[in-house]
Formats: structure tokens, sequence, C-alpha cells
């Protein structure tokens, strides 16, 4: 592999390995430019952090956990009292990486996206009704969760997924889909309402043959939701994909 795009091939097309985006990292190390070797410090150590376990993240003198607290340099006069111990050092690097590069990452994933919806928001207080007559707000727009370097999540509202979908999972390797909106309060059928596309989402995440479409609160519909919206987010990006020539810079 010789150029990002074959790179990011290869990672969209195994997400649940990791050798793929540790090789991008050292060729983003041998390759890019400063910003490219922010981005693979932060894979490295996102990957450390994660196989670790975010939990265990500890300093190892007093044993503070590190993770979702944080460092406590914050606690540090100088740079001199940081504590430079392995999981202190790890959190910093970590934090350091993310700090300068997770606004273009993240905007790498669901930026172009965001700005499309955005477009059609006058304003954050003035919600404009679309999508099949719903109003939207900003709650409604994707987010993206990394995991081991990469965008994992996508968090998204049921209304602007359809159109998302093909993108972000040419861009990041999605392993998870939340979906805000698919639960209605009286868990049937208003979910095609809330879709710009009905006979889409339809095919999407109604089981074959069934006449009506039931959504519950329970663990076990939300990853069968969530499966089948990555499964077409799959098709969706090796469509994309399989056009383009080989060795796009
Ligand atoms: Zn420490």
């Amino acid at each position: 592999m010789n150029d990002r795009a074959s790179f990011l091939r290869a990672i969209c097309a195994d997400p649940d390995e990791v050798t793929p985006r540790l090789a991008f990292a050292d060729w983003l190390d041998e390759h890019g430019d400063h910003a490219d070797r922010v981005r693979a410090t932060y894979i490295r150590a996102d990957i450390a952090i994660h196989a670790v376990g975010v939990e265990n993240l500890r300093c190892k003198r007093t044993n503070i956990r590190l993770w979702p607290e944080g460092l406590p340099d914050a606690t540090a006069a100088t740079p001199r009292q940081r504590c430079r111990c392995e999981g202190c050092s790890l959190a910093r690097r970590h934090r350091h990486a993310a700090v300068r590069g997770h606004a273009k990452w993240r905007y790498e994933v669901v930026g172009e996206a965001v700005d499309r919806l955005v477009d059609a928001l006058p304003s954050a207080d003035q919600p404009v009704t679309n999508f099949a007559g719903r109003q939207i707000n900003h709650a409604w727009l994707p987010r993206a969760r990394f995991r081991r370097g990469f965008a994992e999540v996508l968090i998204c509202h049921a209304a602007t997924i359809v159109p998302l979908l093909g993108e972000v999972f040419a861009r990041a390797p999605i392993r998870h889909v939340e979906v805000a909106g698919l639960v209605t309060h009286t868990g049937r059928g208003v979910i095609l309402r809330e879709w710009n596309t009905p006979t889409r989402l339809w095919e999407l995440i109604a089981p074959a043959g069934r006449g009506e479409l039931r959504f519950d609160h329970t663990a076990t519909a939300r990853q069968e939701i969530s499966r089948r919206l990555i499964e077409h987010g799959r098709r969706e990006r090796d469509r994309i994909w399989s056009p383009r020539p080989q060795n796009r810079g």
C-alpha cells in the first residue's frame, strides 16, 4: 500500500483489526507532515489505551484513574512536576495529539454531511421544518466517537442516517451506529413518518414480510437495527469505492 486512500480502504474493510491502523500510523510518520505525525501518535496512543482498557488506565505511582477523569497535570505547578510514569505518559501523549487533531479528523468523517445539514438550518435557534414535515434541530446532526484511533461509533438521528451512511462508511471503520429517533412512545410505525425515504428505511430495518414496524426499548432490538444499518453502510461503501481507480492520492 502506498497512499492514504489504500490505507483507508484497508482499515474500513476490516474494522475489527488494528494491524492496518498501525501500518497507516507508520506510513504517516514516514511520509507525512507534522499534522500527519500527530495523527500517527494519536492512533498508536488510542490503540494502546483501548488495549489496556480505559478503566485500567491509571497512574503507576498514585493509582489515580486517568480516564475519564483526565491527567493530574492540572495540579502540577510546573512541567517538571508532571508524573512521567507509563500510564501518565501514554495519557498525555493521547491528549496532546487529540486536542491538536480531533476536530479535523471528526470533520473528515462527518463534516461534509454536517455542513449540508447545517446549510438547511438558518440558525441554531430557528429550527426549520424539513424531512417530511418534522422540525430539524441541531440535536439531529451526526457525531462520531473515536475508538482505537478512528471513528468507530456513528451517532446520528434516524432522519439523517440514510444519506449519511454511505459517505461515513467509506471514510471510517464504523463498528457501531447509535440511532436517535428510532424508539417512539407508541413503539410502532411512527418512525416511518420521520424518515424522508421511508421505503429505503423499510428495506433496511423492517423484517422481511412483516406488515408493521415495531420497536421496543430492548438492547436486542437496538443491536439488530444497528447490525442492519452497518450492513447497509458497508454495501454503500463498496458501491462508492468500487468505481474509483485504485491509486487515488
Ligand atoms: Zn503517573
